[in-house]
């Protein structure tokens, strides 16, 4: 449980932005509290191989690279807590967040919340996430082994995804609703390579088709261009449409665009005094772990300069 208590710095989230913000705030001084949210470490944290994070040629896990950053960004003094934030307010220059239930006061906010994963919104979607939908082929993927899968999407995320799932299925759909992929080039030519793969071009998934355990048995697809409909049996679906930022608690009170990312100017500021943005929460562009974590640090230095022209922390 959190204590009422005035902090200098609070922010909320945990992934690369939240974290790069973590260390250099703590490196400042200024010991931020960390409110990790409901998925602590963010998207990396359900990834595999990351790439092109600079300075790692042969490439990192995901989750170790958040590891490595929590640790470092604890080593110089940020705390963490499991917390996930309800509502917000500003009251004159006071910045209050209200966390599990408790409020807590702070000087400065960095909102690095980053953004979850969408689904298709088809009937018995909730029912069947963990019964053969997911959204995480890295959390998942190993249960569903020499069976075929269908992965939905045509982006970076997709593609991964789907090469990720060759080492354990049998068979790989790649269910896209148009007939050319968005993925980068490198990506695209990896799966059109993989023979386990199979594109399914000018494809949607409009129903789940459970077996009797409420199991995921097939998909329904339908042709995009002839409206045909045919059902395919697969073990499980791995959804990979892309993200909505987790910006609930803050709608209404801070810009957002329509699809609710909130918007900063001077690429960390909200138009309040004292509340930064970083990372996926407000980027709907570039949207990598470096980018994250380059907001992340200016909003920290940000919040510092903030602070100490406000009372000299
Ligand atoms: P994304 O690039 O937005 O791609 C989403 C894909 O899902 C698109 O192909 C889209 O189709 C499709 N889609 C969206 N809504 C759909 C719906 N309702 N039904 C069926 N299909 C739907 O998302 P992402 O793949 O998650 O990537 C997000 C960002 O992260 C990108 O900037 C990407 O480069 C980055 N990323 C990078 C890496 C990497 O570098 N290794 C890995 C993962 C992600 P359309 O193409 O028709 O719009």
């Amino acid at each position: 449980m959190l204590d009422f208590n005035m902090e200098k710095v609070i922010i909320v989230g945990s992934g690369c932005a939240g974290l790069t913000a973590a260390i250099y705030a703590a490196r400042a001084n200024l010991s931020p509290l960390v409110l990790e949210g409901p998925q602590p470490g963010g998207q990396l944290s359900t990834t595999t191989l990351v790439e092109n994070y600079p300075g790692f040629p042969d490439g990192i896990d995901g989750p170790q690279l958040i590891m490595n950053m929590h640790q470092q960004a604890e080593k110089f003094g940020a705390r963490f807590s499991y917390a996930e934030v309800e509502d917000f307010e500003i009251a004159g220059d006071r910045i209050r967040i209200k966390a599990d239930d408790e409020w807590l006061e702070t000087k400065a906010l960095i909102i690095a919340s980053g953004a979850s994963a969408k689904w298709l919104n088809l009937e018995q979607e909730e029912k069947l996430i963990g019964h053969g939908l997911t959204s995480c082929a890295t959390c998942d993927g190993a249960f569903y082994r020499n069976v075929p899968v269908v992965v939905v999407g045509g982006g970076d995320s997709a593609a991964e995804e789907a090469l990720f799932l060759t080492r354990f299925a049998s068979k790989v759909y790649l269910v896209h609703r148009r007939d050319k992929l968005r993925a980068s080039k490198i990506m695209v030519d990896r799966v059109l390579a993989n023979s386990k793969i199979e594109p399914l071009w000018n494809k949607v998934v409009v129903r789940y088709v459970p077996d009797e355990k409420g199991e995921m048995r097939a998909v329904v697809l339908r042709d995009t261009q002839t409206h045909k409909e045919e059902e395919l049996p697969v073990a499980c679906v791995f959804v990979a449409i892309g993200h909505d930022p987790n910006t609930k608690a803050f709608r209404g009170k801070l810009e957002t665009d329509p699809e609710g990312y909130l918007l900063s100017r001077r690429l960390v500021e909200s138009k309040h005094p004292g509340v930064f943005i970083a990372g996926d929460v407000s980027d709907r562009v570039y949207r990598q772990a470096v980018t994250a974590a380059g907001a992340g640090c200016a909003a920290a230095i940000e919040a510092e300069r903030y602070l100490s022209h406000s009372d000299g922390h």
